[in-house]
């Protein structure tokens, strides 16, 4: 993110409100490597941030008013009381950022008012979490500005309170984790049940590759009803189980818990994607640590035919992109992020990326499909202060 860029929204913020910010913060969004649809099984996943980035110019405020203004969204400044913030199940994108005031000032902690700019370069709904983007963003000016003195991951808990409660969504605490706590030329591993995390060295280009992003622009419509099913069908999996969580069904205890379910077919499937998808991360960790980067990629496609034929929540363009890149010389290639569309990843030797990425584009237009947006993941920084 750019000196410029910060500068911007800085301007503009001070063309709103007439005086300029205290200060210009950035969050990024993030992809997926590895660990999909862990995260509310209590078990591993393993994000990176990207380098597109949600910016907020704020700047305090004591007289109980929240002023909020993004770039993207066609909309006069949007006034709010702080003492009136309640759940609500608002789907406007206001309820981001005030459902972040909401959930810090149900905390305990006393934030009086805020003025907000904010602009953003994560897309918005291609499973690359520009929602949490945009929360962390807020979440760290407001921790700064009224010296809260919260760390990322207890950041990152409030945010996904703000989008659980107050938003309505019922996401896992992997995007807004990742949000605030990545680092740059590193992978996150993070215990969803503890929130312990590790930086894994994961520099790419360093060693000659490169990971894509095909966002296939399309989300099919059933997702969320597909998501409530997968989530309601692990509960029920731990509960025959006897145990709290799938995470706590060991990766060698398998076939024994597989048996235990009989002909919970659907349940069995659901169990066998999760507690192999546990060991995948564990071994992407372990080769990463090692310094085998390449190794990686065969894990990735094991993760992408659980998702597919286990967990089914892949769909015909998530498969298009894997197929192709493979067939291409891909080194690896996976869907990422919460299936039905969003977005694919793709492990690359740098010499192979314009081939691949030519044979993805010509593959979709012979399908018919939208054309993709393929673009180049950089392992980047964390939620920070940029002015
Ligand atoms: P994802 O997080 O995968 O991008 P979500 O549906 O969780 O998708 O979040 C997208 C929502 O976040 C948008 O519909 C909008 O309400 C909000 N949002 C994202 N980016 C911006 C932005 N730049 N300005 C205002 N709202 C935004
Ligand atoms: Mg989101």
């Amino acid at each position: 993110m750019s000196e410029a860029v910060a500068g911007a929204v800085a301007e503009r913020f001070t063309q709103l409100y007439g005086s300029e910010p205290e200060g210009v913060w950035a969050a990024p969004g993030r992809v997926n490597l590895i660990g999909e649809h862990t995260d509310y099984n209590d078990g591993f996943v393993m994000p990176f941030a990207l380098p597109h980035t949600a910016v907020a110019a704020v700047s305090r405020r004591e007289d109980g008013v929240l002023r909020l203004h993004s770039a993207d969204i066609g909309a006069d400044v949007v006034e709010l009381r702080v003492a009136d913030l309640a759940p609500q199940s608002d789907r406007s994108w206001t309820a981001y950022p005030s459902g972040v005031v909401w959930a810090l000032r149900e905390a305990g902690h006393e934030v009086t008012g805020a003025d907000v700019h904010l602009a953003s370069t994560v897309p918005s709904g291609a499973g690359l979490s520009s929602s949490a983007a945009l929360e962390v963003v807020i979440a760290l000016a407001l921790n700064d500005l009224f010296s809260l003195g919260l760390r990322g991951w207890q950041l990152a808990r409030l945010c996904q309170r703000a989008e659980n409660v107050y938003v309505g969504a019922p996401v896992g605490i992997m995007d807004q984790t990742a949000a605030a706590c990545c680092e740059a030329g590193h992978a996150l591993f993070l215990d969803t049940r503890d929130l312990s995390q590790r930086q894994i060295p994961f520099d790419l280009a360093a060693e000659g590759m490169r990971l894509l992003v095909v966002d296939t622009q399309v989300k099919h419509s059933h997702s969320e009803g597909e998501y409530g099913k997968r989530r309601a069908g692990c509960e029920k999996g731990a509960a025959l189980l006897g145990v709290d969580a799938l995470r706590d069904v060991p990766y060698a205890d398998l076939d024994a818990a597989l048996e235990r379910l009989g002909d919970e077919e659907e349940v069995r499937r659901l169990v066998r994607h999760v507690v192999t998808e546990d060991e995948r991360v564990e071994r992407v960790v372990a080769l990463l640590e090692s310094g085998d980067t390449r190794a990686i990629g065969p894990v990735l496609v094991e993760g992408h035919a659980s998702l597919r034929d286990d967990f089914r929540i892949s769909c015909p363009e998530l498969d298009l992109v894997v197929d192709t890149a493979l067939a291409s010389g891909a080194l690896g290639a996976r869907m990422t992020g919460g299936g039905f569309g969003g977005s694919a990843i793709v492990l690359a030797e740098e010499s192979d990326v314009p081939a691949i990425t030519k044979s993805v584009e010509e593959a979709f237009a012979a399908a018919g499909f939208t054309a993709p947006r393929v673009f180049e993941a950089v392992p980047s920084a964390g939620a920070r202060r940029v002015r």
